[in-house]
């Protein structure tokens, strides 16, 4: 069975809290309120440390500095070129300090150290360097009017801008976010999730030590409906970019549409079909769909959720996903050997009227759930120990189309497996879904990968591979996954305005 979350006590040295007050304008500052929240180890439910709280009067404040900073500071006038060499120096600096950033997502998380220190962390850092490349290379274009006109057009950067980030991927997503907005001229106000701060934070310890000038990024945790939602009435920020629920993307479209019309872009949740057809290398099959659910414990907006696999195979493919469950090591997030930690978690409660709805008991009703819908468990299903938020990898057989399990984003280790005939009947399920925002293929057919690729409403398709993501390739929603673009030059013009500006050739009146 499960190696299970033995919990062996890891040889790595806790990394000590050094930043957990609120960036504004290149100081770490209190809270006006003097409110502090605690922020949580998934792994054993203890206090990590307590993080000063923004509130409405925090972000006022950040803003304020994000304003003078964009309307008079250096920012947004200086050379592409030196906004790049910041950015590259930045980079620099997170590369050197890998293994605490590491040790920070982890414990705020209950994400694999390993991974971080070598995946996660080193994408952060190269999403960051990915735009400082474009930061000299944002421009309008000449046009062609087919009057007697010169007209050209300018990007301009869009302002102020507030970020808002979930807790999954503190790191890449917090680049993501920051990177294309520094390039493009920006300055920022980002809240982090109120599960994860930590590593946001000394984000911006690193930021000001690389010479971003105070007042460009503002870091403010803070939670949801308090400090999130002040950034979204603001009256003077200038563009919302969320990655987040679905259910908070509509609250942010609202508040927007409220105060100032603030354009938004919203990359929000998924249920995202993975196919397998008959003639897959099974091995490969068997991995791809496993790891599409199961890694990063299922927390993770683009998991492939659901797996239809073809007729001639699923009996075979069954058994080996079941073997494959049975070697999977759920334990502490800095053993090297484990390969699923704690799910996240916030104890966000008493001094406001916010009550973080647990995503481990989120987990498991939704398991509870669709037992009772009459799927059949397959394997998992339980809770790991009995401290700290472990879930067994979980996979649902018999799952009828518009169950629950089928239908909503349940956000960690379960899988609904779906047996499917024709290659129609497998599109016609796969987009049987109110979200689009990623989908995967697994044929040795050439024609089955483009006919599939072209068919599935979502705004990434993998085929032979998942999760193939990287900061020059844009994704995004379909449908109710949300809009706009992360990632590549299409996130570039989130950041920006377009400008058109023309002049007579000849000196005709118009
Ligand atoms: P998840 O379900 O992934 O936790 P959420 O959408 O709840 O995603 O949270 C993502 C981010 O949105 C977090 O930073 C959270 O604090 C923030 N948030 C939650 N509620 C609101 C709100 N009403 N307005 C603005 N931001 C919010």
């Amino acid at each position: 069975g499960l190696n299970s979350n033995s919990h062996s006590p890891s040889s790595f040295k806790m990394p000590t809290i050094k930043f957990s007050k609120l960036f504004i304008n290149g100081n770490f500052v209190d809270s006006v309120s003097g409110r502090e929240f605690e922020t949580i180890d998934p792994r054993n439910e203890q206090v990590i440390a307590r993080i000063a709280e923004g509130t409405k009067e925090d972000i006022d404040n950040a803003v304020k500095a994000s304003r003078v900073a964009f309307d008079d500071g250096p920012w947004p006038r200086m050379p592409g070129v030196e906004r790049a060499r910041i950015m590259m120096k930045w980079a620099d600096l997170i590369d050197e300090n890998r293994e605490e950033l590491a040790a920070l997502d982890a414990i705020d998380a209950g994400k694999l150290y390993h991974m971080l220190k070598a995946f996660e962390i080193p994408a952060a850092a190269n999403t960051l360097r990915y735009y400082a490349g474009a930061a000299d290379k944002i421009h309008g274009e000449v046009l062609k009017p087919a009057r007697e006109l010169h007209a050209y057009t300018l990007l301009e950067p869009i302002g102020v801008v507030g970020h808002i980030i979930p807790w999954n991927f503190p790191s890449p997503i917090f680049f993501t976010k920051v990177s294309p907005a520094l390039a493009a001229g920006c300055t920022m106000v980002l809240k982090p999730a109120e599960q994860t701060p930590l590593s946001a934070l000394f984000y911006a310890h690193l930021a000001k030590l690389a010479g971003i000038p105070d007042g460009v990024l503002n870091v403010v945790p803070g939670l949801g409906p308090i400090a999130g939602a002040a950034i979204c009435s603001h009256m003077d920020i200038d563009k919302v970019s969320f990655t987040g629920s679905t259910e908070v993307g509509r609250e942010i479209m609202h508040a927007a549409a409220n105060s100032n019309l603030k354009p938004v872009s919203l990359e929000l949740g998924g249920k995202s079909p993975l196919i397998i057809f008959d003639d897959a290398d099974l091995d490969k099959a068997v991995e791809l769909a496993f790891l599409g659910v199961m890694h990063n414990k299922g927390e993770i907006c683009v998991a492939g959720s659901r797996v239809f696999v073809q007729e001639g195979i699923y009996d075979e493919f069954e058994k080996r996903l079941v073997e494959k469950a049975n070697t999977w090591v759920v334990g502490d997030p800095f053993d090297s050997k484990v390969q699923q930690g704690p799910q996240a978690c916030s104890n966000v409660v008493a001094q406001t009227h916010y009550v973080d709805k647990k995503q481990f008991e989120k987990i498991m009703s939704y398991i509870e759930h669709g037992k009772r819908e009459g799927a059949t468990l397959i394997t998992g299903g339980k809770r790991v120990g009995n401290q700290g938020y472990y879930i067994e990898p979980t996979i649902f057989t018999n799952v009828k189309e518009n169950m629950a399990i089928e239908q909503d984003e349940i956000f960690g280790p379960v899988m609904a497996l779906m047996k499917f005939k024709t290659i129609e009947d497998a599109i016609k399920s796969a987009n049987n879904t109110r979200y689009g925002l990623a989908a995967g293929i697994i044929t040795k057919s050439l024609d089955t990968a483009n006919t599939v690729s072209r068919s599935i409403r979502a705004g990434i398709v993998w085929i032979n591979c998942y999760f193939a993501f990287g900061g020059d390739i844009p994704y995004g929603g379909y449908k109710m996954s949300g809009f706009g673009r992360d990632c590549g030059l299409e996130a570039l013009h989130k950041y920006l305005q377009v400008k058109s500006i023309v002049t007579p050739i000849y000196n005709s009146p118009w």
